[in-house]
């Protein structure tokens, strides 16, 4: 469905490529129609232009600020070519078709980044242009819009090999691209003003997020922050209802949400479960009969790390389970929902931070995960892998036990949530010893083994809790050495994603020390 081009309007601050593309227009027979300093660029350069005064029928005014704002303009740009209606109004109105409309925008980023003055910022604002632009990508069945100099050629191919016309295919590309210069211009604008107001942060308006609440600091209190919430719909910190306590700080809703996602790992109708977060790391995680036995089990993992944490649960706060939690000090307390008395149990602590988020997320649901770097973002699908449907290979001479295996599957989902390198012992559904966040997977393995032992100390019991456990690690063992620290710290089998060019040595060392090895096939990466 090409369409044919035969007038076009012209109006740009950047004149790079301008005059070479708008002679090939002229050559075609097109007929042009500019603002003042685009035209006056064209009529030097000897190509025949028209004012586009001639066609609202009013001068520029006020510095430049309205300049198209106008039904001539926008009539011609948004008019139906196919709809009779469109066409009487045209016609009645003596407003004549803009098929083809060339804008780029007044410099308003390079007009900030240059330090200019407020005023000056402002003032560089474009109106008249977003909104032609908007208003032709809307019209991109009968119009075709240029906001960048490189698309230049391109419609000059489409002119020459359709007769005149521009296609479908590039003026629907075209219109894509210009809503993507429009949203990120309104963004540069925005996080401009963000800057001059001392807003926290940048408005992120780009990704779809919205303000939810200006911090008083970030991470440090020497940075800037703020909180963005997303129209993705999923139960965690973003949509919670706060009962009681404090404003979260930027750590804790960094800290609430690894929590609450860890804990939706742990299906509520299977088994009460529950984690302790600490610096965006579990530092206890449970599964229980009931949610104090839960918590009381992923206490003992490290009770001096969950001074200070975020206790997350997987089914709503039970009176006996808030009179166990309310004993130390905690900074947050997430749940699905609360009892009455349970919620009375937690208003004794006036500053402790209790939040209900109506739900759990669902580990498998598919979302977008974001990081930032040095002059841009990475961007990727949230890990929604899940143990439950891997396949488990075993790849020792020894099988696991039915309660190995589910103490791995356990200690599987749990290492998902740890920073790599993560190391997880876990026995009789709870963590009992966990390495994160190592540059080596074998220091992760000797931290993990090492906390094990000093929770049996402080709990005053002979053994380490690392004797008869089982082990999770989030990515293969590139050598035995990890492993083999594993092993003699105690634990039993193990449970890896395997993949390693080693993987042979890896297995045999396991067979020497007699331990049973699963495979899944899927690793845990988290950075
Ligand atoms: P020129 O250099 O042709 O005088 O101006 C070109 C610039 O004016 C383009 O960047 C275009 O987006 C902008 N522009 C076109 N119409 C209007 C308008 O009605 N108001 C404002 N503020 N800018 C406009």
């Amino acid at each position: 469905d090409p369409k044919r081009i035969t007038r076009a309007l012209l109006s740009v601050s950047d004149k790079t490529g301008l005059v070479d593309f708008a002679r090939a227009l002229a050559e075609r027979g097109i007929e042009l129609v500019s603002t003042g300093g685009t035209k006056r660029t064209l009529e030097e350069a000897g190509v025949p232009v028209r004012d586009v005064s001639d066609v609202t029928g009013f001068p520029e005014m006020m510095d430049g600020r309205v300049k198209t704002l106008h039904p001539a303009v926008h009539g011609g740009l948004l008019g139906i070519r196919a709809n009779p209606e469109h066409q009487a109004a045209m016609l009645a109105h003596g407003i004549k078709p803009i098929d083809l409309l060339v804008v780029n925008l007044y410099p308003f980023e390079a007009t900030v980044a240059a330090g200019r003055s407020y005023d000056d910022c402002v003032e560089n604002i474009d109106i008249g242009g977003p909104a032609m632009i908007r208003a032709a990508a809307k019209n991109h069945g009968d119009v075709a819009v240029v906001v960048d100099a490189d698309d230049y050629k391109a419609v000059l191919d489409d002119l020459s090999a359709y007769d005149g016309a521009v296609t479908l295919t590039l003026r629907r590309r075209l219109a894509q691209k210009a809503y993507a210069r429009t949203a990120a211009y309104d963004a540069a604008i925005s996080n401009w003003l963000a800057g001059e107001i001392g807003e926290a942060a940048p408005a992120y308006r780009a990704l779809g997020g919205s303000i939810a609440e200006v911090m008083r600091y970030g991470e440090n209190p020497h940075q800037a922050a703020a909180f963005y919430r997303t129209p993705e719909k999923r139960p965690g910190v973003a949509t919670a209802r706060q009962v009681q306590g404090k404003q979260l700080s930027y750590n804790n809703i960094n800290d609430t949400d690894a929590a609450y996602e860890a804990v939706a790992e742990f299906a509520p109708e299977r088994t009460a479960a529950v984690v302790i977060v600490k610096h965006a790391n579990p530092c206890g995680v449970a599964e229980g009969a009931s949610l104090r036995e839960a918590y009381e089990k992923a206490l003992r993992c490290d009770p001096v790390s969950a001074f200070g944490g975020i206790v997350a649960m997987n089914r709503p706060l039970d009176a006996e389970a808030a009179r166990a939690m309310v004993e130390i000090f905690t900074e947050v307390i997430i749940a699905p929902d609360a009892s009455e008395e349970a919620i009375a149990i937690v208003a004794a602590k006036k500053n402790l931070r209790l939040l209900l988020a109506g739900g759990l997320p669902d580990p498998r649901q598919p979302g977008l995960a974001l990081r930032t770097v040095a002059g841009g973002f990475l961007a990727q699908g949230r890990d929604n892998a899940v143990v439950d449907d891997m396949d488990l290979k075993v790849v020792t001479k020894r099988a696991p036990t039915e309660r190995e295996l589910s103490d791995m599957r356990f200690a599987f989902r749990v290492a998902k949530h740890v920073k790599s390198n993560a190391i997880v012992y876990a026995k009789d559904g709870a963590t009992v010893g966990i390495g994160a966040g190592q540059m080596s997977r074998v220091d992760s393995s000797r931290i993990a083994a090492w906390k094990a032992a000093e929770a049996a100390r402080a709990a005053g019991l002979p053994e380490s809790l690392a004797k008869g456990s089982v082990v999770a690690s989030d990515a293969f063992f590139p050598f035995a050495d990890g492993l083999l620290a594993a092993a003699e710290a105690g634990a039993t089998a193990v449970i890896q994603p395997g993949g390693s060019m080693r993987d042979e040595e890896v297995i045999r060392a396991a067979d020497e020390a007699g331990l049973a090895m699963v495979f899944t096939g899927h690793r845990h990466f988290r950075h």
